[in-house]
């Protein structure tokens, strides 16, 4: 029995500190795209939508669903630390950059399929949450519900028990995903590039945008293979990405030059 107490205090210490390092990270990765999104207003895609008014809402959600998301970690590096898992690789960094990379196309092939269930008539019920946010923000990216974080995240929890990925692979991941899905949703596009339209398999900030703003197509998350392998990708994303990296201007650091230029004439 004791063993049992002493395992479960474990398990809630590594939950607590994954749980306290996201909602860290989730908050400064918020703050800093703003100050940038600030710079850039020329960079909004959705020019006409103002998603910045479901802020309070979308935390509130985010935070409940950062503890879904984290339970999954947790579930999935507690298994591999009792011996429950498979025996964990040992992590080198001679593979490190290939084992990152088949971790992102597995996890990639896992959002896609569980997103296409989430949109189905039974399931949308779970997902309709997160789309309530037809322009996503910085905050959109885990307000979701807790069925759907469950799903899309189960992943962590179940891929240790079928790839023995090293512990800090798996952590590198959701590092990555954090990041990925927090510019993912910030409702401003900086990546427009060649690399991320076709034949390239990467994509841009545009590419789940156009899912928030059109509903129906790109599903992916990391990659644009599946959208493009099984015809769900939007038939104008590569347009819109070319024609964003012709017309954007320069991406700015320092604050508006209008908002200066107002003031000039203010006084
Ligand atoms: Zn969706
Ligand atoms: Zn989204």
């Amino acid at each position: 029995m004791t063993g049992f107490f002493e395992g479960l205090a474990e398990f809630s210490v590594l939950l607590a500190v994954l749980y306290g390092v996201t909602v860290a990270l989730y908050f400064l990765l918020g703050c800093s795209i703003i100050w940038l999104n600030n710079r850039n207003p020329e960079r909004r895609i959705q020019k006409k939508r103002r998603g910045e008014k479901r802020k309070a809402a979308e935390i509130r959600l985010s935070l409940a669903s950062i503890l879904v998301t984290c339970l999954s970690v947790t579930i999935g590096l507690f298994a591999q630390y009792k011996g429950w898992a498979m025996q964990p690789w040992d992590f080198n960094w001679w593979t490190a950059v290939p084992l990152f990379l088949l971790c992102m196309v597995l996890f990639d092939a896992w959002f896609y399929f569980a997103h296409r269930l989430l949109h189905t008539k039974y399931f949308y019920k779970y997902h309709l949450e997160h789309h309530r946010s037809v322009a996503p923000t910085v905050w959109s990216n885990d307000s979701i519900g807790l069925v759907d974080t469950a799903l899309s995240q189960g992943f962590y929890a179940v891929i240790v028990f079928i790839v023995p990925f090293p512990p800090l692979i798996v952590l590198a991941n959701r590092l990555f995903d954090q990041i990925n899905g927090t510019f993912g949703h910030a409702g401003f596009e900086y990546f427009a590039s060649k690399t991320a339209r076709r034949p390239s398999p990467l994509l841009c900030t545009t590419y789940h945008d156009q899912h928030h703003a059109e509903f129906k197509y790109n599903f992916a998350n990391y990659f644009s293979f599946w959208d493009r392998a099984l015809g769900t990708i939007s038939p104008v994303y590569d347009r819109r990405v070319e024609t964003f990296e012709k017309e954007a201007p320069p991406i700015n650091l320092k604050l508006e030059r209008q908002i200066a230029g107002t003031r000039k004439a203010e006084t």
